[in-house]
């Protein structure tokens, strides 16, 4: 490259001689940066969803490429966002492809001082025998006046943000069917 050449790359000689003096625009902008793509314009196609994250409801959008989340925006659509997302939900497409997501079931035993990996099945039994314990150990079919309560106060349910709709759905009437009156979930909170 000779000097002349070299001598108009840079960014302040940009700015002194072409059409972006306050050099916030052209003259700021590196080789490499002019020639970044954004992944919004190379994906193959964009679904609509909303962050799970609160009860906001912000719209999203998804952009897929070859069957992978590559980025989620805030949808213009959205009357709720208007194309807006907080942090939290800027950041949701690490919920689905990040590399630190928990895929397997991790128990730690009473006075444990480590994590091991239970297979699904065997979770799912541990958790349905402690549902059964503590349901017939606190069940409560009257009050002292002999009214009825048919209530359980030793199990209680908190719903995560990122459980969609469907699931809080199931999961509230999956509780109150087994007589749990304490039923919340993190996004109210
Ligand atoms: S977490 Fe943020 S982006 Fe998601 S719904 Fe709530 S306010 Fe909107």
């Amino acid at each position: 490259m000779d000097v002349r050449t070299f001598i108009a790359g840079w960014p302040v000689y940009r700015q002194l001689t072409g059409a972006d003096p306050l050099g916030r625009g052209a003259a700021a902008k590196s080789k490499g940066s002019a020639e970044l793509v954004a992944r919004t314009e190379t994906a193959d196609r964009v679904a609509r969803s909303v962050c799970p994250y609160c009860a906001v409801g912000c719209g999203q959008r998804v952009f897929v490429k070859d069957e992978r989340v590559v980025q989620i925006e805030g949808d213009p659509d959205s009357p709720i966002s208007r194309g807006r997302l907080c942090p939290k939900g800027s950041a949701s497409r690490s919920l689905v492809t990040g590399p630190l997501r928990q895929k397997k079931v991790l128990y730690r035993r009473p006075y444990g001082t480590d994590w091991e990996e239970l297979d699904l099945a065997t979770a799912m039994d541990m958790i349905a025998d402690r549902v059964v314990a503590a349901r017939a150990a606190t069940w409560e079919d009257r009050d002292p006046a002999g009214r009825p309560l048919n209530r359980t106060l030793g199990i209680s349910g908190l719903g995560g943000a990122t459980l969609d709709n469907e699931e809080n759905y199931l999961i509230k009437k999956l509780f109150t069917a087994i007589g749990a009156i304490q039923i919340e979930n993190q996004a109210r909170i």
